[in-house]
């Protein structure tokens, strides 16, 4: 893959007909470091997020071994990584999927969120006395951009019997939870943290381990969230109050804190009618959360530097489809001067953005470059790699 020191270079003497999917794998590496330096047990990542070769060889790089999976072809995907260990975390699976994942891939540790995929994983594992399970509870997602309760999560009243009946046939029991992706407060951490205590004192049922998901955040126009050491000095806190602090292991399982930095998509503006501008990618390519989650991605003029003029004007941007909703309403900050012709890097979409990308109505396909210069927004620079003094969980 052609490698450039930025989108201006690239742009210097190409006219990329589609768009251009720019990739930082160093910026996934630096995001990975940091967690593995400074949170108190094992980090894995969550495979959905970005499945370019390129990042998750450099999340491995890094030093990351474990990911939390959905799916047979996620597994396939990351179970040739040396070393790999997998986490099935789907709490809804085929029984053809949890055969193969335990069969032909090794897989031993598995979520579950009721009584029925619990008998499932028995009986397609041939009653293994080797597995993890992780009993995922509900919890508010009320500090998240993206809500992602409702569709999983045992209910409180629920939980207890469900918990006694997995240590009968776990080898090692765990708890886990989701609060929500791009979670904006480190509370949200800590009032989940709580529920997992009352649930363990409730159920008098101690667990080996605690998974407390992903949904860190990353940094975008609309959302700054305070330092990522914040979030992991809550979990530290509210990890330290539980009856089973001392035996047992703290995972998390971030997506888009690992690779959102880690790629931005360099467009073309096709036509400008007024402030909207009609580029060459979109809601149902890159950009599904600048149409549908209220996501605003920083956004610059790449070329015509000569025009970029101040003070920045505020522009909407359509998608190349002819559905109306491919309307990214922003808005999104540009020089006034900005036409067609010109080429914009749109920055931050390194999580949830290839990965939803379809072909409708023929587009969906892009270029791919490597970029050495830095992010457009980040949550690791300038930050320093400290080691975590208050952690007291063993690894
Ligand atoms: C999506 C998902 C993640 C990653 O969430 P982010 O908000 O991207 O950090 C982690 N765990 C599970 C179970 C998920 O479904």
């Amino acid at each position: 893959m052609d490698v450039f020191t930025s989108a201006a270079e690239l742009l210097r003497d190409r006219h990329p007909e589609r768009p251009v999917l720019a990739l930082r794998p160093h910026a996934a590496q630096r995001a990975a470091r940091w967690f593995l330096a400074n949170f108190p047990g094992r980090v894995l990542y969550a495979a959905k997020a970005n499945d370019a070769p390129q990042v998750i060889e450099a999340l491995v790089e890094a030093g990351i071994t474990a990911f939390d999976v959905a799916s047979l072809v996620e597994i396939e995907r990351v179970a040739p990584i040396q070393g790999a260990e997998l986490y099935f975390m789907n709490p809804i699976k085929s029984r053809g999927a949890i055969v193969r994942a335990y069969r032909d891939f090794g897989v031993r540790h598995f979520a579950f969120d009721s009584e029925e995929e619990l008998e499932k994983i028995v009986e397609e594992t041939g009653g293994a006395a080797d597995l993890t399970l992780f009993l995922r509870i509900a919890c508010p997602n009320t500090h998240s951009l993206i809500p992602l309760e409702g569709k999983f999560g045992v209910p409180p009243d629920e939980a207890p019997a469900l918990l006694l009946r997995a240590r009968q046939i776990a080898r090692r029991l765990g708890i886990t939870f989701h609060v929500g992706s791009q979670a904006v407060v480190p509370v949200a951490f800590g009032e989940a943290l709580k529920q997992v205590g009352q649930l363990i004192v409730e159920s008098g049922v101690l667990v080996d381990a605690i998974d407390i998901g992903g949904g860190f955040p990353s940094r975008y126009p609309h959302s700054n969230p305070p330092e990522l050491a914040s979030f992991l000095d809550e979990v530290v806190r509210a990890a330290d109050e539980l009856a089973v602090r001392h035996s047992c292991e703290l995972l998390c399982e971030p997506g888009r804190a690992l690779v959102a930095e880690a790629e931005s998509v360099i467009v073309r503006v096709d036509a400008r009618r007024g402030n909207a501008l009609y580029i060459n990618d979109g809601a149902f390519g890159t950009l599904f959360d600048a149409a549908y989650s209220g996501f605003r991605f920083p956004a610059r003029l790449v070329t015509g530097a000569r025009r970029k003029s101040k003070p920045l004007t505020e522009f909407a941007l359509y998608g190349p489809t002819c559905d109306s909703s491919d309307h990214l309403p922003g808005p999104f900050l540009l020089p006034d001067s900005i036409r067609e012709g010109d080429y914009l890097e749109i920055g931050q979409i390194g999580a949830y953005g290839r990965v939803l990308a379809n072909r409708f109505n023929g587009f969906g396909e892009y270029d791919e470059v490597i970029l050495t210069d830095e992010p457009m927004l980040s949550m690791y620079i300038g930050v320093e790699q400290q080691t975590p003094v208050l952690a007291s969980m063993p690894a």
